[in-house]
């Protein structure tokens, strides 16, 4: 299986398929990743807020795979937006990840009553100069925080991870993304769960005779973004990448899209204040 990349705006390739690990059981989470790296996968998404960087590490360096063929992402944690805070914070990763290098690090929620997250950008753009991170970018930002970023910084994000399933097509927040260059990860791209059963997905997957969750990938795939799916059940971790010998014709594409009811699972980052402190 080989799964498609995509280039990021400064000429990085990100594997447009991922393995998410927000949730996974700590002491499950290094056998996991190596069965997504089994099943195929080569990028992998974890947070320092995630707290199982260590057994991601552990994954990468069990797998035996060479390190350029595999895509780490980890993400800043709340607490840390301070300039020297995101430094420290961010060669903590390094340590936990055992790794030299990270491929994609990212400000994980910007706090807008704290206000700091242009900050936190400015450390960001250090540790890309430093070459530690061959890619940075941001999470949960709304179209007005990358509007500061892009005032403020000298280095456009890479991409912008949001909540996008078919009941929060984000629209907007796609749209902006798209015109300055920012690629779209869309986190909890089956809504956790909570949109497997809707009605309109079960008789696509029917007519092409795949599941609802593989119909709901196709569906993000299609519309250009990155996903990684979360699973700690190996038969659905290999079930979630087998997504590249089919495609959804427009019509169900459309069908899907018309699903949006602008319903979060998550935070609305706006309103997302915890610093975790
Ligand atoms: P998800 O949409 O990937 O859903 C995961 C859940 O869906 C699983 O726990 C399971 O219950 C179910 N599921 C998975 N595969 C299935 C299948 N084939 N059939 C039936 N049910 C299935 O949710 P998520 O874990 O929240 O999001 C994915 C990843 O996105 C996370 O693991 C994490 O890496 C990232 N994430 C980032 C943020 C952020 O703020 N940046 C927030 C949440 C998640």
């Amino acid at each position: 299986m080989s799964i498609p990349s995509i280039d990021l705006n400064n000429g990085v390739a990100i594997p447009q398929l991922g393995f998410g690990t927000y949730k996974l059981p700590p002491a499950d989470t290094r056998d996991l990743v190596l069965r997504a790296f089994e099943a195929g996968y080569r990028h992998v998404d974890t947070a320092q807020m995630y707290r199982n960087e260590r057994e991601v590490g552990e994954a990468v360096a069990a797998s035996g795979l060479p390190r350029d063929e595999l895509f780490v992402t980890t993400k800043l944690n709340n607490a840390f937006h301070a300039h020297d805070d995101a430094l420290a914070a961010f060669d903590r990763s390094l340590e936990a990840l055992g790794l030299q290098r990270v491929d994609l690090f990212l400000v994980h929620w910007p706090l807008p009553a704290q206000g700091r997250y242009t900050e936190a950008w400015a450390a960001l753009e250090e540790i890309y100069a430093s070459g530690r991170a061959r890619a940075i970018g941001v999470s949960n930002f709304q179209p007005h925080h990358l509007r500061r970023v892009l005032a403020e910084g000298t280095v456009v994000p890479a991409v912008n991870q949001v909540e996008v399933h078919p009941y929060l097509a984000q629209d907007e927040v796609r749209a902006f993304g798209a015109e300055h260059g920012i690629v779209t990860e869309a986190w909890s791209p089956l809504g956790r769960g909570a949109v497997l059963g809707d009605p309109v997905i079960a008789e696509v997957a029917r007519r092409h005779g795949r599941t609802p969750a593989q119909v709901v990938l196709r569906w993000h795939l299609q519309r250009g973004d990155v996903v990684f799916p979360k699973s700690a059940t190996p038969e659905r971790i290999v079930e979630n990448a087998q997504l590249f010998d089919f495609e959804l014709p427009a019509d169900d594409m459309v069908a899907i899209s018309a699903l949006d009811r602008g319903e979060r699972t998550g935070s609305h980052p706006d309103e997302m204040n915890d610093t975790g402190r």
